[in-house]
């Protein structure tokens, strides 16, 4: 009985050999035997060691055969009875997070707004598994803040796990004059950034919590702008902490997460419009590889609603422009020295092993190695992730006798319409900020001609539901 228990709490603390000792000691007898080969081969397919999980599985006869046809990853893991487990860096996460002080109170489903609170210039909102929070610039007032506001922002937060979150805002906000972009100093914002008002809020969304993403890139860039006189705002949060309660890995709980915080400073900004760096590749093109009417689709019609009625326009100002789009504009500003698409660089170069080095560093004639292992794997892999623009850098670079074989019939095309602008796009950007957009990017990328071969795409012969 005690080794069962101790077994148990060794593998809920993730503590993998350990477990399999105790579960080694009770496995022969009847009747600990289900359970303790549960945790056995658990523990082996946690640790990601998928050999020693085939080798017992088949010698239990295939009893763990549902164990195989899960996704591997550190993402999705449950305990022997069920309950899920998360690794131990997540662990740590999650039992280091602050609460707000003095106050208690149980989330709020019927009305998000009461879960939100301020204390100094911290903004806490409570969500069912804990606390999260945005630090704000002096002078925010929570209660100067439209509930419109609030309510937009939790159900970007929630409305994965929390269709309730899902809620109808009263319209009652007057838009804003201001518009913003939230900024993640990487190429699809910086060249959203150059094209959009200069008086343009740049919001930079700072991860509370350490890992393996490394701000030092993007301070480089930001400290510049912000000697250029540039409006930046950097606002630290913890809110990419929400989606591991659900097991997944640490990020935005949904597509416009990323600017949270510019909802919740919309009314101190006087902020009318927040722009997303969302390209191409991420709007007429789905998963970057088949065309779609992004304009009349669901997404692009419910959110820019959703916006509207909290006083904001959802602007996309690159949705008719590629990720190669986006990098010839950078290259044009003197911006470009200084910056750098990789997650993993040191503040001044990339790592040179990264699928962003490939395609962001390397059209740009920043070194990289093709044989290098994440490279190869996404190369080689169908279909390959951000396929049309893989597909554009392979032929820009020259590259194309490296290639995976399979790739062939599709490079011999020319590919250099795919960094020009989409013309049909610009309905999609509301009228007070279209001319003057549209002005910018003319004068920096060349325009798709008709019949447009972005409406053609269709890489892997595949039909949307
Ligand atoms: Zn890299």
């Amino acid at each position: 009985m005690i080794r069962r228990t101790l077994m148990r709490r060794a593998y809920n603390s993730g503590r993998w050999e350990k477990a399999r000792n105790y579960a080694r000691k009770i496995v022969s007898k009847p009747k600990e035997e289900k359970l303790a080969r549960s945790v056995i081969i658990r523990s082996y397919w946690n640790q990601g060691n998928y050999s020693m999980v085939l080798e017992l599985n088949q010698k239990w006869d295939g009893e763990f055969d549902y164990l195989l046809e899960q996704k591997s990853s550190t993402s999705d893991q449950f305990g022997p009875d069920g309950d899920r487990i998360f690794p131990q860096r997540v662990v740590a996460w999650h039992s280091n997070q602050p609460s707000p002080g003095d106050t208690y109170i149980e989330y709020d489903e019927t009305n998000v707004c009461n879960n939100f609170l301020q204390e100094g210039e911290r903004v806490w909102m409570r969500h069912p598994h804990g606390w999260t929070f945005w630090d704000m610039p002096l002078g925010f007032s929570l209660k100067k803040t439209h509930p419109d506001l609030l309510k937009l922002t939790a159900e970007i937060l929630l409305y994965p796990w929390y269709p309730n979150s899902r809620g109808k805002s009263k319209g009652s906000r007057r838009k804003g004059k201001q518009p913003s972009l939230s900024f993640s100093a990487g190429t699809d914002s910086t060249a959203a950034c150059i094209i959009m008002p200069e008086n343009t809020i740049l919001g930079y969304h700072r991860r509370s919590v350490k890992s393996t993403l490394d701000h030092r890139n993007a301070d480089t860039l930001l400290e510049h702008l912000k000697g250029n006189g540039r409006n930046v705002i950097d606002v630290i949060s913890n809110h990419e902490l929400i989606r591991t309660y659900h097991g997944k890995q640490i990020g935005f709980s949904s597509d416009f997460a990323c600017a949270t915080h510019l909802i919740l400073l919309a009314d101190m900004y006087d902020i009318g419009a927040i722009a997303f760096g969302m390209p191409i590749d991420n709007s007429y093109l789905w998963k970057g590889r088949l065309y779609r009417d992004f304009g009349e689709g669901e997404f692009f019609q419910y959110w820019s609603g959703r916006f509207e009625s909290a006083g904001l326009d959802l602007l996309l100002p690159i949705a008719g422009i590629s990720e190669a789009g986006a990098l010839k504009i950078c290259k044009q500003s003197p911006l470009i020295d200084l910056m750098n698409s990789c997650l993993r660089g040191d503040g001044k170069s990339g790592c040179g092993d990264c699928w962003k080095c490939f395609h962001k560093n390397g059209p740009l004639g920043r070194s990289f190695n093709i044989e290098a292992r994440e490279i190869q794997t996404f190369l080689n892999r169908i279909p390959m992730p951000t396929a049309m623009h893989a597909l554009w850098a392979i032929q820009t670079m020259d590259l194309s006798r490296k290639a995976p074989q399979h790739l062939t019939p599709m490079l011999e095309r020319d590919l250099s319409w795919w960094s020009q602008f989409y013309p049909p796009s610009e309905k999609i950007i509301p009228i007070r900020w279209r001319e003057e957009i549209l002005q910018k990017i003319t004068s920096l990328l060349g325009i798709m001609k008709e019949p447009y071969q972005l409406e053609q795409v269709n890489l892997y012969d595949e039909t949307r539901k």
